[in-house]
């Protein structure tokens, strides 16, 4: 028997552990901290985005065969540590995603009020370590740092009516603080120009449809209109959308304000947050920005940084800091150790780019263990929990758990999520 364990049930870990459970006498455990699956499925994707996060299902089905298992509730670092788990395992791969903020690194980023997308977009998903952020929502500024997807759902969940939630699984904590949300003008700033977004078409093209809000792109911002022609298709469908919200009046009572070539530069105010100091940009040939030296302010309660994310080190793993990641070899860290999805790539790509990623490291670890080298693997794990007394939560225990979600959800909402770990165990008698 091969034995396999995956550190983190996101899409990166299932669709590996979707590999290599079809090869012949291999056990695969998917372990994660929190007692329910999916991580960025669950607690990243928008609440709104409600077909996106349908894909669980698939990792449903890879969770229910017979040599996959989930060992939820149990955190790597603490209740095990790596060099345990590839004493136990002929391989263990860390799907650990990259949950943390890439630093903000201006004066008075830690002021009250200055937050991480990671913390802002885990405290509406219902992220248990973000339940309690309480994001200051009583100003009308809010200023969004950053011109990639995150950034485009962030402005949007600020911007939507209680309404436009529906059929969503936005958490109730969110829900109810939005509703009360003194927000009105809200800035998006890069410190790039339209042509160098990393946003995509269809994320773009939702925010010209919402029911209070309307996006506003300055014209000046925008280069000759002939330039969007060396653009690949994607890009140029973007772009076009930034065109199409130059001709916004303000009819809407909130607005949405893209900032282009607008660098933060520090953040102030007394206490908490007040205003953000811009500096204007422009581009070298080679498209980075540097600062013209012309500043300005904008005045914001609550400041969003979505500039990317990092994958947390580990004691002793060989780590890029420059790239927050893993250091690898396309996939391999050290011997029976090794990392998928962005805690090997970095953050990029969509939920679909973890796929053949997912693939292909566990071919290359079917590859690398062959028949296995007889090592204790699962039970191995189990006596080793045991003796901590840590009870991992199976997936049985998750199902419970979600159907407790699914039963307390009303007005038409697909589940009404346990914000807490607490909760989440007490849904399972413990
Ligand atoms: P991202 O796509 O890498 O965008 C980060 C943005 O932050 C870039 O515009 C970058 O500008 C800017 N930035 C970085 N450092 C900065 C700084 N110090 N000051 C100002 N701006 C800075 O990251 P993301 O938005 O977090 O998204 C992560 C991944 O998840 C992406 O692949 C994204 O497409 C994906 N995602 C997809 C969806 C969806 O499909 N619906 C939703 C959310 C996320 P520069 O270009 O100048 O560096």
């Amino acid at each position: 028997m091969r034995h396999v364990a995956i550190v983190g049930s996101g899409p990166a870990g299932y669709y590996t552990a979707e590999t290599l459970q079809k090869a012949d006498d291999i056990a695969v455990d998917v372990i994660d901290r929190l007692p329910v699956p999916y991580g960025l499925i669950r607690t990243g994707v928008a609440p709104d985005h409600q077909s996106i996060k349908a894909v669980s299902r698939r990792y449903e089905g890879t969770a229910l065969t017979d040599n996959v298992r989930f060992v939820g509730h149990v955190s790597v670092g603490t209740d095990v540590t790596i060099d345990e788990l590839v004493g136990l395992y002929d391989a263990v791969i860390l799907a650990t995603g990259a949950p943390n903020d890439r630093p903000l690194d201006i004066p008075g980023a830690d002021l009250p009020g200055v937050i991480g997308s990671a913390a802002f977009v885990g405290w509406y998903n219902g992220h248990p370590d973000f339940a309690d952020l309480n994001p200051p929502l009583d100003a009308p500024g809010v200023v969004v740092i950053g011109n990639g997807n995150v950034a485009l759902d962030v402005a949007r969940i600020l911007a939507k009516t209680p309404g436009e939630f529906a059929g969503s699984d936005i958490v109730a904590h969110a829900r109810d603080a939005l509703a009360q949300s003194a927000v009105r003008h809200i800035q998006i700033l890069g410190r790039r120009g339209p042509h160098q977004i990393a946003m995509t078409p269809k994320e773009l093209g939702e925010l010209g449809h919402l029911e209070r809000a309307s996006p506003r792109v300055d014209p000046a911002d925008l280069p000759p209109e002939g330039d969007d022609a060396m653009l690949e298709p994607g890009m140029r469908k973007s772009v076009t959308y930034l065109r199409s919200f130059t001709a916004n009046p303000v009819a809407k009572p909130v607005t949405i304000d893209f900032d282009f070539f607008a660098m933060p530069v520090a953040i102030e105010g007394d206490g908490r947050v007040q205003r953000v100091i811009v500096e204007r940009t422009t581009l070298d040939a080679d498209l980075t920005s540097h600062g013209t030296g012309e500043t300005y302010a904008l005045d914001a309660g609550l400041v969003i940084s979505c500039i990317g994310y990092q994958t947390p080190p580990i004691p002793g793993v060989p780590y890029e800091h420059g790239r927050g990641r893993f250091a690898s070899d396309e996939g391999r860290i050290l011997p029976g150790l090794y990392a998928v999805g962005w805690a090997r790539r970095g953050p990029s790509g969509t939920i679909g780019t973890n796929k053949p990623d997912g693939a292909r490291i566990g071919e290359m670890v079917l590859e690398d263990i062959g028949r296995g080298a007889g090592k204790a693997g699962r039970p191995g794990l189990d006596a080793l929990l045991a003796s901590r007394d840590v009870t991992p939560v199976t997936f049985r225990d998750w199902r419970r758990i979600e159907e407790a979600e699914v039963a307390a959800a009303l007005d038409g909402r697909p589940r009404e999520k346990f914000t807490s770990i607490e909760a989440m165990l007490q849904a399972i008698g413990r």
